[in-house]
């Protein structure tokens, strides 16, 4: 019983490293009182030693103050030096023991220095004294309050040693202060209790509200998949680097990645593997910026990602940055018994050259991702003043697409696709042609990417395919119907619907029609893209992957499409001629539609000797101007009788 009173007693000397929230809080709370606490001591004392200069001898009057005076502002100005440096746990532990340890011992050296100097002293003198201090006392653990142990060590070091010199002092009124000394004493320590039980208390709820706020920001600007501050934080960030770069003139860029080939994985090997790709790409991120300067990144969402980059933002400087960040998210990934492989198209602006505020630096970012993604696909495009020079005529397309009629401005011709061994038109292709009240005549390489990115494509592609349709159905029974879909098509199930109904209100047998996708379709959403190909497949359309061998072609997508037909890209029978590698590689598509049980159409031949390379490579079908340019509907019936098909023989 005892003993555990002693144990409390003495505990209320002991540093508790138990809580280093608090003993921050403590050590706060204490410096900012420093300058007070060591100018009433120092003040306070210097009047006592001002009045015993007449009656001590001058080591006590004014060596021994002077050496303990030297030691308070020594301290004061340590603290004042310390004032802004945050130190480690260890340290600041080590700095309350200090803080502790002196405290006591100064008080000792005042206390035996005033006990010392009273019995020079007249009685005024030693009335100032005793009044001295107690102030004294009061003032350095009411400054103290904070740090109980040196709180407790003050009024030890003093009250005790004061009361028993007072009580043996022998005179009635030493022995009545005494007994007063006593009972402040007892008390002043139960105030410091109660008050350091409820700083404590405040410390403790204010340490977990902050807890509390930290955990909401974390929750509220950190992408909780791969732990990468999220989109509502970047664009935070771009803002006040914004800020940051208006006030200092440096400028800074904004990247934007967006992954190929993740949708696939995706698709292939389900949404828990893709989840477990993207924490590999959002670490392998998080390592390159902590390699590199002045890089933050963020996820944006899905497969797409964000950066920042301060510092050397020249254009070299964000390609090689650009090539890194590709080179490392190539690596192969290892997911469970699964390794898949992915690429980075990247899109980089800068402010102030290509923007004026955040969101404009944003959206030029994102147009040169656009722009990789469509024309070099894997690689990290920057923003120039031809994309600022596009960006200006697509608004100008899209304006015109908007207001344009589409049933009277827009039109079809048609292509002939022919049998390179019989010579005869096995179908027509059919292509779209804009005639725009305002622009004229716009290819449908610029408009189609236009509509897709207004929302426009479905209801053109609605209205191209009823007019097609509506053509092809005065062709021959053997004469097929080739017509193009944009990936928006082939990915909207309502698209997919509203084709299917045109196909069957057309009386055309669906047997006589292919539709032509491309691989971006697949790259954009597979499974729904797979959807819509098993849909048109199920009414007894052909398919044909269109365009192939340019930007991403993948041989998986051949094999595991339902495909017909194979359209080997125009670009390689360009150079067939004089490009071996270009030969080749028909060649070997060839083969590879030979192999399959694919029909191969090779796509713009222009002169004879493309021609003859191409039969020697057994090419099934040929189209191109060689034949015939895309044609008006009326001119079909014409062109069938006359002779078509007579460069081939
Ligand atoms: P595509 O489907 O690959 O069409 C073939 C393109 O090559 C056509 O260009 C055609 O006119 C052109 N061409 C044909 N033979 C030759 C040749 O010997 N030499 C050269 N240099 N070119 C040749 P066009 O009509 O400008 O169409 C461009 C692309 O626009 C098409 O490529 C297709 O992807 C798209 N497109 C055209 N019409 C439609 C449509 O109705 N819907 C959709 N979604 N896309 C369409
Ligand atoms: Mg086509
Ligand atoms: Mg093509």
């Amino acid at each position: 019983m005892l003993r555990r009173y002693i144990s409390r007693f003495l505990n209320l000397y002991r540093i508790d490293a138990g809580d280093m929230a608090l003993m921050r809080a403590q050590y706060a709370a204490y410096s900012r009182r420093i300058p007070f606490l060591y100018f009433i001591l120092v003040t306070n004392s210097l009047a006592s030693a001002w009045t015993f200069t007449r009656f001590a001898p001058p080591w006590l009057s004014v060596y021994i103050p002077t050496l303990l005076f030297g030691v308070c502002i020594w301290r004061g100005i340590w603290f004042w030096r310390m004032r802004n440096v945050t130190f480690n746990d260890a340290d600041l532990l080590r700095q309350v023991r200090r803080i502790v340890a002196l405290a006591g011992l100064l008080t000792l050296g005042f206390t035996a220095w005033g006990l010392m100097l009273f019995h020079y002293g007249d009685g005024y003198a030693k009335g100032q004294m005793i009044f001295c201090m107690s102030l004294n006392v009061l003032a350095c653990a009411f400054c103290m309050m904070h740090l109980r142990p040196a709180a407790m060590a003050i009024i030890t070091f003093a009250d005790v040693p004061f009361t028993i010199f007072f009580y043996f002092e022998g005179h009635e009124t030493y022995r009545t202060i005494a007994v007063n000394l006593v009972l402040v004493s007892v008390a002043m320590v139960a105030v410091l209790l109660a008050y350091n039980r409820d700083f404590t208390r405040l410390v403790g709820s204010r340490t977990e509200m902050r807890r509390l706020s930290d955990e909401n920001f974390r929750i509220a600007n950190i992408d909780s998949l791969t732990e990468l501050p999220n989109r509502r934080w970047f664009f935070s960030r771009i803002g006040e680097q914004h800020a940051k770069a208006v006030r200092t003139r440096q400028p800074f860029a904004v990247g934007i990645i967006d992954l190929d080939g993740f949708k696939p994985v995706n698709d292939t090997y389900g949404h828990a593997t893709g989840d477990r790709l993207l924490i590999e790409v959002g670490k392998r991120l998080r390592d390159i910026g902590g390699e590199v300067d002045g890089l933050t990144l963020a996820r944006l969402g899905g497969d797409e990602f964000a950066l920042t980059v301060t510092g050397d933002v020249s254009p070299d400087a964000l390609k090689a940055l650009g090539r890194r960040i590709g080179e490392r998210l190539r690596l192969p990934y290892a997911i469970g018994s699964a390794q898949a492989q992915i690429g980075s198209s990247m899109g980089f602006a800068v402010f102030p050259e290509h923007g004026d505020t955040p969101e404009q630096v944003f959206e030029r970012a994102d147009y040169a991702l656009y722009f990789a993604k469509r024309q070099l696909r894997g690689e990290a495009v920057l923003f120039s003043a031809e994309h600022q020079a596009r960006i200006r005529d697509d608004s100008v397309i899209e304006n015109a697409l908007q207001s344009a009629d589409i049933e009277r401005e827009f039109s079809l011709v048609f292509q002939p696709v022919i049998d390179t061994r019989t010579g005869r038109v096995t179908g027509f292709e059919a292509l779209a042609r804009w005639d725009s009240a305002v622009l004229g005549a716009v290819s449908p390489a610029v408009f189609i990417p236009a509509a897709e990115r207004t929302g426009l494509i479905l209801g053109l592609t609605r209205n191209l395919l009823t007019k097609a349709l509506k053509v092809a159905a005065q062709w021959p029974e053997d004469v097929r119907l080739a017509f193009n879909l944009s990936a928006h098509d082939l990915c909207s199930p309502e698209s997919i619907l509203a084709i299917i109904a045109a196909v069957n209100a057309s009386g055309l047998s669906p047997r006589r029609i292919d539709f032509e996708i491309t691989e971006t379709a697949m790259a954009r959403d597979f499974s729904a893209a797979r959807a819509g190909v098993d849909a048109l497949k199920a009414l007894g359309a052909g398919i044909s992957l269109d365009d192939f061998g340019t930007g991403f072609s993948s041989l998986s997508h051949v094999h595991s499409l339902p495909l017909d037909t194979l359209k080997v890209d125009r670009s390689f029978i360009q150079d067939i001629c004089d490009n071996p590698a270009s030969f080749k590689i028909v060649k070997s598509l060839a083969a590879l539609c030979a192999d399959m049980g694919l029909t191969c159409v090779v796509e713009g031949v222009e002169t004879a000797d493309q021609l003859a390379l191409l039969k020697t490579l057994n090419c099934d079908r040929v189209q191109g101007y060689h034949f015939a340019r895309p044609m008006k509907p009326e001119a079909i019936a014409a062109y069938l009788a006359n002779g078509a098909g007579r460069a081939v023989a």
